[in-house]
């Protein structure tokens, strides 16, 4: 399959094969062309898969096409395409590749978020755009400042929809949607199809064409798992011997808590590896520049919160650590999608401790499958300790650094039994 047997236009060709994609990923492929063809669409994807520019790329498309048609400019304050996003982060993130995919159109686009002046975005608003990107809780302070008009709006998105609704924005949505026009083409994307996305689904969106592409809640394949048992008291230990052991270079640590988080930090730092936190207590230039860091390979270790870590794209995240099992189960689905994107492999890892077994049984049932319970030798937890099994090379596949890394490759071989059943681990 490629890209020009979905409709997409000349330009819009050229701006994928600019950005390196040859081939139309499975979310792309059924995504394209239902959006253009007008329908209201409820795609369930996972993140990593490619959802931006499934609807990214027909939506500047369709408002391409209807603009020449009208052959008029934009109105002042209007907005003809709304993306609400769940947090800032993912905001930015969008807004980017919606100027990367629209790059070689007409296609005037913006961020709105919290945790930044409204001045300048107010301005920004001022002359109309055809796409904005915008966080619930702004879009409404925006809204009630009258710098922003919804009359001409063409398209809806709710992007992560279900992380939406886990964050407490229902009434948000539920408000915003009374301002919109009734007729428009709205598109939801979410990770989960839990009844509270089908509900919401069912207020929003108009017969919508229903788009599944890896089964609700599944783990994206490409990811290998690992669950580790270790005292909680000697998570940052093990943390530390991994990162150094393993010689990990870009490794995204996910804790539960904003002091956690920093308290991590705290310890990576002595233990001499560069590191930075990311959550919703850290101003949104601190995020930024962390977020940066880590891009860039100044920062090796970002910990972050769930909130905070929604945004985070970064190409091909080699590792994933959770150094505490989240609280909602499908955030481990959420945070293990941060790495083996795009068809890439990646290595998840979890750390969890004694107390955190009802959590572990919790991921388990959403992700419809057990975990094998892997000792990292050296640090069995006390006082039992089931059979070692961990394995180097595993391990050792997921360095950023594809330089070798002095370790033999049969090192480690024993261990590898202990996998033989999993199917797609
Ligand atoms: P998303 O699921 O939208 O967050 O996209 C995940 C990553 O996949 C991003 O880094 C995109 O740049 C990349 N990507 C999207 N579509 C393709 C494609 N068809 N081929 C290769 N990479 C892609």
């Amino acid at each position: 399959m490629s890209f020009s047997a979905l409709g997409l236009c000349d330009e819009l060709l050229k701006t994928v094969a600019e950005q390196g994609y040859t081939t139309p990923s499975p979310i792309q492929i059924e995504a394209i062309p239902a959006v253009l063809s007008q329908r209201d669409v409820m795609a369930v994807a996972n993140t990593g898969t490619g959802k931006t520019a499934g609807f990214t790329l027909p939506m500047v498309q369709l408002l391409a096409g209807a603009a020449s048609l009208q052959g008029q400019g934009l109105q002042a304050k209007s907005v003809r395409a709304l993306v609400i996003t769940p947090t800032r982060e993912l905001a930015a993130q969008v807004a980017q590749s919606v100027q990367n995919y629209s790059r070689n159109m007409n296609i005037r686009s913006a961020a709105v978020f919290g945790g930044v002046r409204i001045e300048p975005q107010i301005a920004q608003l001022q002359g109309g755009l055809d796409v904005l990107v915008a966080t619930p809780g702004r879009l409404i302070d925006l809204y009630n400042q009258q710098a922003i008009n919804f009359d001409k709006l063409e398209i809806l998105v709710l992007d992560e929809a279900d992380r939406m609704l886990d964050l407490g924005f229902i009434d948000d949505i539920r408000d915003i949607q009374t301002l919109l026009p009734s007729k428009r083409q709205t598109l939801m994307f979410s990770a989960t199809f839990s009844p509270d996305i089908k509900s919401l689904a069912k207020g929003m969106l108009n017969n919508p064409q229903l788009i599944e592409v890896a089964g609700a809640n599944s783990t994206v394949d490409t990811v290998k798992q690992k669950m580790h048992p270790v005292d909680k008291a000697r998570k940052s230990e093990v943390l530390i011997h991994l990162i150094k052991r393993y010689k990990w270079r870009q490794v995204l640590v996910f804790s539960r808590t904003k002091h956690g988080a920093d308290s991590l930090v705290t310890q990576l730092e002595k233990a001499g590896i560069n590191a930075a936190s990311i959550h919703a207590n850290r101003t949104q230039h601190a995020r930024t520049r962390a977020l940066e860091g880590f891009k860039n390979g100044d920062i090796g270790v970002l910990v972050a919160t769930d909130i905070a870590s929604r945004g985070i794209d970064v190409n091909q995240l080699p590792c994933v650590v959770n150094y505490d099992l989240p609280d909602i189960p499908q955030d481990y689905v959420h945070r293990i999608g941060r790495t083996g994107r795009a068809g890439t492999s990646g290595l998840a890892i979890s750390l969890f401790s004694d107390d955190e077994l009802k959590k572990l049984q919790s991921i388990e049932s959403v992700i419809g499958r057990p975990f094998e319970h892997e000792i990292i030798p050296g640090f069995a937890p006390s006082p039992k300790a089931p059979a070692d099994s961990s394995d180097d090379d595993e391990y050792g596949n997921f360095e950023a650094d594809p330089k070798p890394q002095g370790r033999g490759k049969s090192k480690g071989r024993g261990g590898k039994s202990s996998s033989r059943n999993r199917k797609n681990w």
